[in-house]
């Protein structure tokens, strides 16, 4: 028996977020994601705009709510819905993620300008962000332990200490992609999520260890608040996508054309828009995915693309099979940047290898031994939607002004 495949989209029932499939073939994710089409959005808007009402800072001394970015991944198009349709005074909170592309810098200047924020910036020492990515990498095979820790705590941080309450997130992806919630339950930001899925398991204090030489110096950082502080300020973190009918490729594209977001081909993926910020995401901490889970992020985005009706189950199969087993081109400099050996940095991959999907042949070569139980075309064609075929991505040109002080344009408020 092999693991069972959704009728629908190209999921399996061994996500790692945890995804059912029915007794009609269809997965969790693909069900919740039909509310998409069946919900009220403006009258859910509507209660998003009550909601912000609420925060809106009335002695004008503080700013409303804290909207976490990056130089990617919808950031312009929450901060263009929350500031200039909605508007309200935010503070954008960014984690510095240490493996930042040009662009990713650019279009984070390019954000600070259009919108006209004030920006709060944490930048870790590097020396404490190896020690960490040495130990995740070892413990749990991620080299985004940090990033990910990162960027869901500081925009916390920053709300308990400046005071501010409300946080304002994207997509909540436990149910954009495995409908683990209804939009209509209306989830929030917390601990436990953070702590189970966006750090697998790891909380920050469980990394300090001295054979690492990680102390509690080098994770402070990444702490998640107290709860007594936390219901001092009366934090709480909505997530967009419960109140606005998520569709990030349609969003990026009208930031392209509204502010010229700039977008980038990718290593292992067809989707040029998303994580555009990051040498690694798309390129060696995806293809890590793939030893553990068998998967990347390609069937992430076929599967949001067949679910948004513009893609059929066979084209994005096509899609799978020509990004999946792509090498990672950026793997030299991340081993360079961490001062990892070449032999070293297999060798703990190997170790992550989920050997129910990778087996080493006579000649020594891993290869996939993964069984699936693919559904019928009766089950398929049952569930299929009927689509507009739309799978064009814009490459936009590099927008490098051609100064040659370009220092201006990384540390002032920006170019445009
Ligand atoms: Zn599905």
């Amino acid at each position: 028996m092999g693991v069972r495949v959704c009728s629908r989209c190209l999921y399996t029932q061994n996500h790692p977020l945890g995804i059912y499939i029915d007794e009609n073939g269809l997965c969790s994710g693909c069900k919740i994601h039909e509310e998409k089409d069946t919900l009220n959005w403006p009258e859910r808007e509507q209660k998003l705009k009550s909601i912000l009402s609420e925060y809106k800072n009335k002695n004008l001394n503080n700013y409303d709510c804290i909207i976490p970015v990056s130089g990617a991944r919808d950031s312009y198009f929450i901060v263009d819905k929350i500031k200039n349709e909605y508007g309200m005074n935010p503070l954008l909170v960014t984690y510095n993620t240490q493996y930042n592309t040009e662009r990713g810098i650019r279009n984070l200047v390019y954000l600070r300008t259009h919108f006209d924020c004030d920006i709060f910036t944490l930048t870790v020492n590097p020396q404490s962000i190896k020690q960490i990515t040495r130990a995740t990498l070892r413990r749990l095979g991620s080299l985004y332990w940090h990033v990910l820790a990162g960027q869901t705590v500081f925009p916390v941080q920053v709300a308990v200490r400046l005071k501010i309450p409300l946080i304002i997130w994207g997509a909540h992806q436990g149910i954009d992609q495995v409908g683990m919630y209804s939009h209509l339950d209306e989830v929030e930001m917390t601990r436990k999520y953070r702590k189970e899925h966006d750090l697998m398991g790891l909380e920050a204090e469980d990394l300090i260890s001295d054979e690492d030489q990680i102390f509690p110096k080098d994770i402070y950082q990444f702490r998640y608040p107290d709860n007594h502080d936390l219901a001092s300020v009366g934090v709480r973190g909505v997530y967009l996508n419960n109140y606005i009918r998520w569709d990030t490729k349609t969003q990026h594209e009208q930031m392209i054309t509204k502010y010229q977001y700039e977008t980038h081909p990718q290593t292992r993926t067809f989707d040029t828009y998303n994580d555009v910020d990051s040498f690694v995401y798309s390129d060696l901490h995806d293809y890590i995915k793939t030893l553990k889970w068998g998967y990347g992020k390609v069937t992430d985005h076929v599967n949001r693309e067949i679910r948004l009706k513009r893609l059929s189950r066979e084209d994005g199969q096509k899609l799978i099979t020509q990004f999946k087993d792509i090498k990672p081109v950026f793997t030299r400099q991340f081993m360079d940047w961490l001062g990892v050996s070449e032999n070293s940095f297999n060798f703990i991959l190997d170790q992550h290898r989920n050997p129910a999907i990778w087996q080493r042949n006579e000649s020594w070569q891993w290869q996939r031994i993964e069984k699936y139980d693919q559904p019928s075309m009766l089950m398929v064609n049952k569930c299929r939607l009927s689509a507009q075929f739309d799978d064009k991505y814009i490459n936009t040109k590099n927008k490098k002004p051609h100064y040659q002080d370009t220092d201006y344009v990384m540390y002032s408020k920006g170019w445009v």
